[in-house]
Parts: structure tokens; C-alpha cells; sequence
């Protein structure tokens, strides 16, 4: 189901869970710690395993809209980029621009590791409850960007109602 596609690149949306995906990356949606959380941070290091909180420690965290990497350990994944989506907070505190830097900070650092496939969570929309029309917007803008510089770009989706909104998105 290739949504976007120039040439042999493709943007695509896909329902799922993101620790299954066997993409060269996959990106956490972390906190400023790196050291772990609930929702997607959490599945991600169940999956992995204790050697990737030991990574992560050495990193001395990440500053929202930025963006870090590590191996992939258990994963199928080679490596993993972390990256601290913002909290929202009404909008007004400059989290459409934060969103904006970690999709935009995790595509440049999976280009200078030579990642040709990379895989996405719906980075703040969860716990940090970034309205999730505007974060399919963003995360539109950003990966046809970069778009070029990817094999296939995936955008992993969790439950039906965020792929029905990155879907509708990525359509227009
Ligand atoms: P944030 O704190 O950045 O909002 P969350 O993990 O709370 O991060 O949520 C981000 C998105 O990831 C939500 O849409 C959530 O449903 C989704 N999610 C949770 N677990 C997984 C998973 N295993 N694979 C893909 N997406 C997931």
C-alpha cells in the first residue's frame, strides 16, 4: 500500500507494532531521560532488552527535538533512534516547531548511518497528547523531505483511528 510514492520511494502507513518492524531503524518516541517509559518507549525496550538501557545510559539524555541513536539489540531493527517528541501544551509553547525537530532530526541523523528504511511511531501523540490531525500534517511535511534520500519510510500506526488520520493525511 504504497500512499506516496516517487519512483521506487515510498511513504507508507501501516497499522501495527512498531518492535515487530525489520526495517534497518525503527524511532522511539523517548523521553528527555532516554532511560525508558510507558507506551511505545516502554514496548521498545521490553523488546530490545536490559543491554539497550545500558546504551542509553551512557547518553545522558536527549533534549526535545533531538535525536539519538543506538544499536538494536534484540530487535529486528539494527539500530534505534530515540527522540523526545513534546508535551502539548494548548500550542501556544512552540510544540508544532519541537515536532517538527524530532521527525526532522530523526531523518538526518538515519542518513548520516546510511539507513535506507526506517520506521516511525506517532511520535507526542500519545501520553503527550499532541493533537494527532496536526501531527499527521507534520510528519507529512518532514518525510516527503526527506523522502528522496529513503527506500520506504513507515509510518507504524497503533490503533485504527490514528492510521485512519495518517492515511487521510498522506492522501490529500
Ligand atoms: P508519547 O509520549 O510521545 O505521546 P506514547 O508512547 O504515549 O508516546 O504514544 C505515541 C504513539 O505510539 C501512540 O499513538 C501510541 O498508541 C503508539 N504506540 C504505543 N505502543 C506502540 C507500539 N508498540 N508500536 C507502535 N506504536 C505504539
Amino acid at each position: 500500500m504504497g500512499i506516496n510514492k516517487i519512483g521506487d520511494k515510498m511513504i507508507k502507513i501501516i497499522k501495527g507494532d512498531i518492535t515487530n518492524q525489520e526495517t534497518q531503524a525503527i524511532v522511539n518516541a523517548a523521553n528527555t531521560t532516554l532511560l525508558g517509559g510507558g507506551g511505545v518507549d516502554g514496548a521498545i525496550h521490553r523488546k530490545a532488552g536490559k543491554e539497550l538501557l545500558e546504551e542509553c545510559k551512557k547518553l545522558n539524555g536527549c533534549k526535545t527535538g533531538e535525536a539519538k541513536i543506538t544499536k538494536g539489540y534484540n530487535l529486528r531493527s539494527e539500530y534505534i533512534i530515540h527522540t523526545p517528541g513534546p508535551v502539548w501544551k494548548g500550542g501556544d509553547k512552540g510544540e508544532s516547531k519541537l515536532l517538527e525537530n524530532s521527525y526532522r532530526n530523526s531523518f538526518k541523523l538515519a542518513k548520516e548511518y546510511n539507513i535506507k528504511t526506517i520506521s516511525f511511531p506517532s511520535i507526542s501523540t500519545g501520553v503527550y497528547r499532541f493533537p494527532k490531525e496536526l501531527a499527521a500534517k507534520i510528519f507529512k511535511k518532514v518525510a516527503l523531505e526527506f523522502q528522496e534520500s529513503f527506500e520506504t519510510i513507515y509510518m507504524v500506526c497503533f490503533d485504527n483511528q490514528t492510521y485512519d488520520i495518517y492515511k487521510r493525511e498522506m492522501e490529500k
